[in-house]
Order: C-alpha cells, then sequence, then structure tokens
C-alpha cells in the first residue's frame, strides 16, 4: 500500500474510533455489538438457503469482518506476555516481604477455589432442576452433531486422552503443566501457568536483593505495564467496529435459528451468569469487601463490556488492571497480583458452564449421572477452569475430557458449539469479573491488618 493511501487510512481510522466527548468507549462497544447482531441477523435471513447469497454474507464474514476482529483480538493478545509478567511480579516484589505474599496468596486462591465450587455446583443444580435436555428432539441432536461434529474433533484434538500412562509420565504431565523444562515454549503456546510461576518467582527473588535495587527494577517492569496499556489503548480505538465485526461474523453464518432449538439450554445457563453476577458477586462485595455493589459493579462496566466483546480473560486484563486501579481504588501491588493470577485460575463462569454442558449433555443422551460421578463433575469442572486458557473457547477441549471421564460421549459438545460463542461472551464477563471482586476483598482485609 502506497504511503499516502495507508496516511488516509489511518486517520480515517483514527477520526472514525475518536470517542466524541460524553459518548464513552463502553457505550460505543455496546452499539456496535447491538448492531452486529442486528445487521447479522438480516444478512442471515437475507442469504436464507440461496448459494449465492450465503456466499456473499460468509465472504463478508470471512474476507472483511474475520480479520478486523483477528487484529483487534490480536494487539490485546500481543501485550499479555510482557503485561502479565510484568505487573505480578511487581506486585509480588513490592510487598518486600514474603509473609504477606503467603497471605494474600492464601486469601486469593482460597476465594477462588470457594467461588469456583459455589458455581459448578450451580450450573449442575439449575440444570437438574430445568432439565432442558431431557426429550431433546433426536432429529435436533443429529442434524446438530452433523453440523458441527468437525469442531469438535479439532477441539479434541487440542487435548490426548491417552491410556496406560505410566506413574512417571503421569507425574511429569502434571509438572509440565505449571513447572515445564523449557518454560518459553510454555510461552509461547500462551500456557499461562508457568509463566505466572515465574513472575511469582522472579518478584518473590527481588525482595531478597537490597532495597535500591530492587526499586530499580520494579520501576522499571513498571514502565514496561504501562507502555503495554499503551498499546492496549491504541486496540480500544478499534473496538467498537471490532466489535461490530466478532458479533456480525458469528451471527451471520449461524443465524439465530440455533439459537431457538438451544433455547432453553441457552436459557438456563445465562440465567446462571446473572446470578453469579448480580446476585451471589454483590453478596461478595458487601460482605467481604465492604463496598456498595451497584457502585462497584457500575465502575466496572468497561471490564465487562470488554470482557463480553473479546471473550478472553486474558484480552480484558489491561482493562481489568487500569479500572480496578483507577476507578475502584484498589492498590497497584493488589490489582498486580490478584488480576493476573485470576486471569488464568479463576474462571466461575466457566466452571458454571462446564457443569450444565456436561448434564445436558448426558441429559440430551439419555445417560443417568450418579451423585458420586456429579461430584467428580464439580471437582473436575473446578480443575478444568483453573487450567482453560483465558482465549475465545479456552475451556473446551479440557471440558471434553471432563466428559470423557464421567462416560458422558466427549463429541456430544457438537450440540452446543454452534451457540458457543454467544455464552463465551457471558462466562468470560463472569470469569472477569470473580477476579475483580477479589480484588476489592483482598484489598480490604489487607487494609484491615494494615490499620489493626
Ligand atoms: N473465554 C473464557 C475466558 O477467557 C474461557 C472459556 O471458558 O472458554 O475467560
Amino acid at each position: 500500500m502506497d504511503l499516502a493511501l495507508a496516511a488516509t487510512v489511518a486517520s480515517a481510522v483514527t477520526r472514525m474510533s475518536e470517542t466524541r466527548p460524553g459518548v464513552p468507549l463502553h457505550r460505543k462497544v455496546l452499539i456496535g455489538l447491538v448492531l452486529g447482531v442486528l445487521v447479522g441477523a438480516a444478512a442471515n435471513l437475507w442469504a436464507g438457503t440461496d448459494a449465492g447469497r450465503r456466499s456473499v454474507v460468509a465472504f463478508a464474514a470471512d474476507g472483511i469482518a474475520h480479520p478486523v476482529g483477528q487484529i483487534f483480538l490480536r494487539l490485546l493478545f500481543l501485550v499479555v506476555v510482557p503485561l502479565v509478567f510484568a505487573s505480578l511480579s511487581v506486585g509480588v516484589a513490592n510487598l518486600g516481604d514474603l509473609r504477606k505474599l503467603g497471605r494474600m496468596g492464601g486469601r486469593t486462591l482460597g476465594f477462588f477455589f470457594l467461588t469456583t465450587s459455589f458455581a459448578a455446583v450451580l450450573g449442575i443444580t439449575q440444570m437438574h432442576l430445568v432439565q432442558p435436555g431431557a426429550g431433546f428432539d433426536d432429529a435436533t441432536r443429529q442434524s446438530l452433531m452433523d453440523q458441527f461434529s468437525a469442531n469438535a474433533a479439532e477441539y479434541q484434538s487440542k487435548v490426548e486422552f491417552k491410556e496406560g500412562l505410566t506413574t512417571i509420565e503421569r507425574v511429569n504431565k502434571v509438572l509440565d503443566w505449571f513447572l515445564p523444562r523449557n518454560v518459553l515454549g510454555a510461552i509461547t503456546r500462551m500456557d499461562m501457568l508457568p509463566l505466572i510461576v515465574l513472575a511469582l518467582l522472579f518478584g518473590a527473588a527481588l525482595t531478597q536483593i537490597p532495597d535500591s535495587r530492587r526499586h530499580q527494577m520494579c520501576a522499571w517492569l513498571e514502565t514496561v505495564a504501562e507502555a503495554m496499556v499503551g498499546i492496549v489503548g491504541f486496540a480500544m480505538k478499534l473496538a467498537p467496529y471490532a466489535v461490530f465485526c466478532l458479533v456480525y461474523a458469528v451471527v451471520a453464518k449461524f443465524g439465530l435459528d440455533l439459537l431457538q432449538k438451544l433455547a432453553l439450554y441457552v436459557v438456563v445457563v445465562l440465567a446462571g451468569y446473572l446470578i453469579v453476577l448480580f446476585v451471589f458477586y454483590p453478596i461478595l462485595i458487601a460482605t467481604l469487601a465492604r463496598r456498595s455493589p451497584v457502585d462497584y459493579l457500575r465502575r466496572s462496566i468497561p471490564i465487562m463490556v470488554t470482557a463480553f466483546s473479546t471473550s478472553s480473560s486474558n484480552a480484558t486484563l489491561p482493562t481489568s488492571l487500569r479500572v480496578a486501579q483507577q476507578d475502584l481504588g484498589i492498590r497497584p501491588q493488589i490489582a498486580g497480583f490478584v488480576l493476573p493470577l485470576g486471569a488464568t485460575m479463576n474462571m466461575n463462569g466457566t466452571a458454571l458452564f462446564e457443569g450444565c454442558v456436561v448434564l445436558f449433555v448426558a441429559q440430551v443422551f439419555g445417560i443417568d449421572l450418579s451423585i458420586s460421578q456429579q461430584v467428580l463433575v464439580v471437582l473436575l469442572c473446578v480443575f478444568s477452569a483453573i487450567g482453560a486458557a483465558g482465549v475465545p473457547g479456552g475451556s473446551l477441549p479440557l471440558l471434553m475430557t471432563v466428559m470423557a471421564q464421567v462416560g458422558v460421549p466427549p463429541d456430544g459438545i457438537a450440540i452446543v458449539l454452534g451457540v458457543d460463542r454467544l455464552l463465551d461472551m457471558g462466562r468470560t464477563v463472569v470469569n472477569v469479573m470473580g477476579d475483580v471482586v477479589c480484588c476489592g476483598y483482598v484489598e480490604r482485609a489487607e487494609s484491615a491488618r494494615r490499620g489493626a
């Protein structure tokens, strides 16, 4: 592209994305979202079964909307590794004392574990009460399986269902999860747990270094984190258009009729998200963080909008770090510790969703899960939510292993894949807000201790 054209395009994009005073970015993103649904649904209706029209709609989705959405998402992913490393290690190093790290880590992990377990139990209970999969029409089941089995096979290929591993092989597999031999290899695959372990150890080791040199290193890391957040600022200018494109691409291709077929399942899962978000979290905000839930959630709107539109906890991390510190009054060392950890390990929405899918698919296939199997489902959902990657659809490969463990056919996941993007948007909001609520709790607990 010649330079003049590039400059014109760049200035047009800048003009388009300038936030007029009075129109906050998150509102523009919401408008993009709604327009994406409307235009996508209209395109899907217009195409109907006509092959020519369908290819036009598919080209607009794959050739135009997809790249715009991807540029936005990739700009966000671009900063995740340096940002997580810098903010987490600074968060730990600034604690200055490893005992504080132990206390804060204990609180954080305890909160993560309890809230994730609650969410998984809630999901399973809802599915029991409503039974959306019982009496599911066989023809619909078959057509969904036919339509989405290729996608299911793709997810399945990402996890190994190896039988007959020796004890040493099993132990090594678990170790590889968080302490691989080659940390750079893991990081290039965006495996976040090893990166987190490295950042925690690095920050902890910094606390042992003389103050002047530690401060130097922290100042340097803080600058890196700030610069990364600056890159996110550039990406966010694209957000309203990218969100329009991402949503259009999904709705135009799959249409809203899938939603009708799976309406009850979708409603139950969404209801679960709403209960966690607007009942469970407010209770935690009021009791553990001692803050006004309405005010806390209202200030978190930009975080929720980013999570909803990117379907990625990792991509939302820069926004949550900024909002937690600037608008929610969380100290940087607490936000820098809890949020990166939470983006990888704390996924309440994912645990709820996974519990729902396992039960739903079991109901559709007429499989009865015993009470002990259901307890196992809860545990597996909690652990697979910890291991799931904070990217769109990050939980699906592990979810298939959970299904296999309890005797539910893993490829049955194909039945729900068509509506997964929508549910992914919702569960990412629940995931990220779980971390933000945890920040409020840890902030209050730590300041109560300081005051004591
Ligand atoms: N998209 C989710 C997240 O990033 C992960 C998932 O459940 O697929 O939090």
